[in-house]
């Protein structure tokens, strides 16, 4: 049997990391199988849809480079791949429900449900659910609420009795009493809108899915789908919930942490490359240890069976690490060109963007590589070339454990020992003994002296390796900067 799966977002918010990995996690384990990847667009809730979020998710997934085989765009046996235009097909099955009496037509008003969610929360202290109040009217009942003019919703009859049970892949059995299934729920609106599930399910049938991973987060409704399959008398397919996904204190996911949504990290300058590795690895590995994986790689190996069943954790550190790891294995060209945008953005480089400009770049990529964690760190690793805003504040000269009157001393002594090697070309290893050699003299550490000259050079702490920087500066201007702070000093 082909493997079909399907990614099946609601287009209601960005595309966000727990998102995307289930979209990879389905893509892999589908091309790993010779199988067909599915893209389909739960966009039924209709007060949430936006299109922006739409046009994220296409955007996410193409700079991810995850081609879907079937869905929109593209098109397949099975469409329309938008469940918004799929209306009159769920209207067709609900209605076949009601025919063979596994579903309702309810007529119930807002302020009737009201009033029974108050008298319940009341008398049992909580919600159980609608009261099942439409579950037996007559016909002659129905016409007259008809006639009333009222527009019913369908729903499902939920069985009282007996037990439901489905399969999960990684989490074995998941048995729910009927009588604890939220009694029956919507399967379409008034409005002739399908309800999640209905959609879901029909939309999984008809279009054949094999498999169904999402998140542990749909747990819940396991048991009203499998219902809903049995109403219908269809084979469920198979069932895999991947893990949560994580902060490092065990909450789940979210703002909280840090970015979430894909965007912002693209935006920041993380490389696709290192976003699909690293979010692969969340949850699943292949034997415990290898830790980078191509797309193409992952492609081939992924195995439903090395998905973790216990919640994992997005480091954001380990995807730092990633991504720096990825910058450094791109040509000097490469990272040139993608660098270039957050230059120009910074004003250090002209739109028009001149062979000068190529060449500077050229020659600074090299020592940003070293340095870079993201894309976007290049404009502050940079800053001292394209401008000089020189550092004010001693505060930031001074190394820890360090002294004003030391960090002078440093300023004059290292800086004449870097200034008279750099104009006869003593080869930095050399100038940095003597500066180690003065530290020493000094009783300092070696930062204690360097710090100071890094700050007059760069106005930053963080800057590029100390001897690239002066040679990217030039040795008169480096040596008016480091005047000028030992001037700074004086006062
Ligand atoms: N539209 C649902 C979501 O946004 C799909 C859940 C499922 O995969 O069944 O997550
Ligand atoms: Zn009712």
């Amino acid at each position: 049997m082909e493997v079909r799966v399907r990614y099946a977002p609601s287009p209601t918010g960005l595309q966000h990391i727990g998102g995307v990995r289930t979209a990879l996690y389905n893509y892999f384990f589908a091309k790993a199988n010779g199988g067909k990847f599915i893209l389909r667009i739960e966009d039924t809730d209709r007060e949430r849809y936006t299109d922006e979020s739409l046009q994220d998710l296409y955007d996410t997934l193409s700079w991810l480079g995850v081609k879907w085989d079937e869905g929109p765009v593209v098109g397949g046996p099975y469409g329309s791949y938008v469940q918004s235009e799929r209306l009159e097909l769920y209207q067709k099955y609900a209605k076949q429900l009601v025919e063979d009496g596994k579903a309702y037509y309810c007529y119930c008003t807002p302020e009737r449900l009201e009033k029974v969610r108050q008298e319940q929360i009341a008398s049992k202290s909580q919600y159980q659910g609608y009261d099942r109040h439409c579950a037996n009217l007559t016909q002659e009942e129905r016409e007259e609420l008809e006639k009333q003019g009222i527009k019913p919703v369908i729903r499902l009859r939920v069985p009282t009795e007996g037990k439901t049970t489905f399969h999960d892949i990684l989490m074995g059995d998941i048995t729910r009493k009927n009588k604890d299934v939220s009694p029956d729920p919507i399967l379409l609106k008034s409005d002739g809108f399908p309800t999640y599930h209905l959609a879901n399910v029909i939309d999984d049938h008809l279009m054949k899915i094999t498999h169904i991973m999402r998140a542990q987060e749909w747990i819940p409704s396991g048991p009203l789908h499998i219902l809903l399959y049995n109403a219908f008398g269809w084979e469920p397919p198979q069932y895999c919930h991947l893990p949560m996904v994580m902060g490092k204190d065990g909450q789940k996911l979210s703002k909280r942490h840090g970015d979430t949504a894909v965007r912002d990290f693209r935006a920041k300058g993380y490389l696709p490359e290192a976003i699909l590795n690293y979010v692969s690895l969340v949850g699943w590995s292949l034997d415990g240890s290898t830790e980078f994986f191509s797309r193409e790689e992952l492609e081939k190996c992924f195995k439903l069976e090395n998905i973790h069943v216990s919640p994992a954790v997005f480091d954001y550190k380990k995807l730092d690490w990633f991504n720096g790891q990825y910058i450094r294995a791109k040509s000097d060209e490469e990272l040139a060109s993608l660098i270039l945008p957050y230059m120009q953005k910074a004003g250090f480089i002209s739109a028009s963007y001149t062979d000068d400009e190529k060449k500077k770049l050229l020659r600074l990529v090299p020592s940003l590589k070293e340095r870079m964690k993201v894309l976007s760190d290049c404009t502050e690793l940079s800053a001292f070339l394209f401008e000089d805003k020189p550092c004010l504040d001693k505060e930031t000269y001074i190394a820890k454990k360090c002294t004003e009157e030391q960090t002078k001393e440093a300023l004059y002594k290292a800086g004449e020992i870097i200034l008279q090697d750099s104009k006869a070309g003593v080869p930095f290893a050399d100038t940095e003994a003597k500066v180690c050699a003065l530290a020493e003299e000094m009783g300092i550490k070696v930062n204690g002296c360097f710090q100071p000259i890094r700050v007059a050079i760069t106005a930053s702490t963080v800057s590029l390796p100390l001897h690239d920087s002066i040679e990217l500066l030039g040795l008169e201007e480096t040596e008016r900067r480091i005047k000028r702070a030992q001037e700074l000093f004086n006062n």
